[in-house]
């Protein structure tokens, strides 16, 4: 077991570095924590299956999927937000963000992102779920596992897994219908009509659910995920972790020989030895050893132990979201402190405070039309007979309205200069016009003509314009013009 600094017992028994894997059969508890876990597991869950099939209303020529991954068009919806691929940098602000949170719940409270949110510990509880009203609760499950197979036993392991292999293809099919249309992908999954990818990444996500939130629970937490190790490194003492408070719980006697020891003045702790924080843990430790990266800090060992002092007539909060260090102060007699407003915790919340409002004000302020401009890299420049020169581009442009729109091209910084579209659609006398369609991006070949006789630099910096003729939204790219 990977042990953290731990006041109480520093000259722990650390055991060996390999440790064949314990079974594991955590006992059913209520309380405080695990409402609010269940409630969170029904709303994640909730949020995950269901989302792909809210629709979000963005005009007759876009999807009306409110949270879309659209590759073949390139597109991320989701609800009134669209997002191209030039603009990446907003997944650069949500990484940043969830980074920020993730170290804010850290110092906070320290695991709480494992114990709650963590998409494995939703799904492994939600497999406990169903293995507990299958096989029935811990003593029953322990029993039934050293038992020989009979009938009844064979038909409950098959329903078990047949009921985890359903939740595991359901989640591999939820996440495949955030890439398509999702009635659309149903019916097509349902004929056998749907893309051979979907099919790949259902049987894919089907196993690693299965595999696991079945079979590898806690294993997940203790040894694959990275988090504990990098969390235990960022975290400080005063982070709320689940503790075992040993100044009151210690020495541990039983309820009759503390009441016999408190009646001759001895002293006798608040912990009754009844081991039932263990026998919930869904990681199988013993909070009262210290703090563990092992511990998901789910709260589970908090319910079971007020349950068990609430039963022998003793206040609750012999374990709670606590400090060592407060369980040394008050050892000393000194009072308990909690600082949850510290450095750390108010530059996490800066920084998320910042990155969200910038991300924000650009997606207020982001302009629906854009171009940019790539020059001819070889000829770099032409001389025509008549002695004027011409420069070529490729010029991108992006239409990020549902609508059909006209745009103007002109060039600044190169005064008497001729721009010419090549294949231009559209006739006019002014500056040359392009027609973009809907939501879409458009490419053209755009050449850029200086009479005879101009006196121009070798170098010349030139700024492409277009404009909307209708709206008068503009976009600007910035390029040269090579004179021989
Ligand atoms: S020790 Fe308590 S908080 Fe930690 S994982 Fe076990 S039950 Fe959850
Ligand atoms: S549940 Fe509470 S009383 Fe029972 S062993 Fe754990 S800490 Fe002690």
């Amino acid at each position: 077991m990977n042990q953290m600094t731990q006041p109480a017992d520093l000259d722990i028994d650390y055991g060996p570095l390999y440790a064949v894997r314990k079974k594991i059969f955590p006992q059913s508890v209520s309380g405080t924590f695990r409402n609010i876990k269940w409630a969170l597991l029904v709303a994640c869950l909730g949020v995950y299956y269901l989302l792909p099939f809210v629709r979000w209303d963005r005009g007759p020529n876009a999807p009306n999927q409110a949270v879309l991954i659209d590759f073949p068009n390139r597109r991320f919806y989701f609800f009134f937000i669209e997002i191209w691929p030039q603009e990446v940098y907003y997944f650069t602000g949500l990484l940043i963000i969830a980074a920020m949170t993730l170290f804010l719940m850290n110092a906070l409270g320290g695991r709480i992102w494992c114990g709650y949110l963590c998409p494995q510990t939703v799904w492994t509880d939600l497999f406990y779920a169903v293995e507990r009203w299958i096989e029935g609760d811990r003593r029953a499950r322990m029993i039934k596992d050293k038992r020989k197979l009979d009938a009844r036993r064979v038909v409950e392991i098959v329903s078990k897994h047949a009921i985890w292999l359903f939740i595991a293809w359901w989640t591999g099919g939820a996440w495949v219908l955030y890439f398509a249309d999702a009635p659309t992908l149903v019916k097509e999954l349902a004929t056998g009509q749907a893309p051979a990818i979907a099919y790949v990444s259902i049987a894919v996500l089907t196993f690693t659910t299965y595999f696991l939130a079945g079979h590898m629970r806690e294993q997940v937490c203790v040894y694959m995920c990275p988090w504990p190790r990098i969390q235990a490194a960022l975290t400080d003492e005063w982070a709320l972790n689940v503790t075992y408070r040993y100044d009151r719980g210690e020495p541990r006697v039983s309820i009759k020989k503390s009441e016999e020891l408190r009646t001759k003045g001895e002293p006798a702790g608040d912990c009754v030895d009844c081991y039932q924080c263990v026998a919930v843990c869904p990681t199988g430790i013993d909070i009262r050893n210290g703090a563990q990266l092992d511990c998901i800090m789910c709260g589970l060992c908090i319910d079971a132990c007020d349950t068990v002092m609430k039963k022998v007539g003793r206040s609750s909060g012999l374990i709670a979201y606590d400090t060592d260090l407060n369980v040394r102060r008050r050892l000393a007699g000194q009072k308990p402190i909690y600082r949850l407003i510290r450095a750390r915790t108010v530059i996490y919340l800066a920084i998320i405070a910042i990155a969200g409002l910038l991300m924000l004000y650009t997606l207020a302020t982001r302009s629906a039309l854009a171009l940019n401009v790539l020059h001819d890299r070889n000829p770099l420049s032409v001389a025509l007979s008549d002695g004027s020169v011409r420069n070529a581009y490729t010029i991108h442009f992006l239409n990020k309205l549902n609508e059909l729109r006209t745009v103007a091209l002109e060039v600044d910084g190169l005064p008497d200069s001729v721009v010419h579209v090549v294949g231009s659609d559209i006739i006019t006398v002014g500056p040359p016009l392009v027609a973009l369609a809907p939501d879409q991006t458009r490419e053209v070949r755009v050449l850029v003509t200086v009479p005879a006789g101009r006196e121009i630099d070798k170098s010349t910096p030139v700024v492409f314009r277009t404009r909307d003729v209708v709206t008068g939204e503009t976009a600007t790219a910035q390029d040269h013009f090579i004179a021989r």
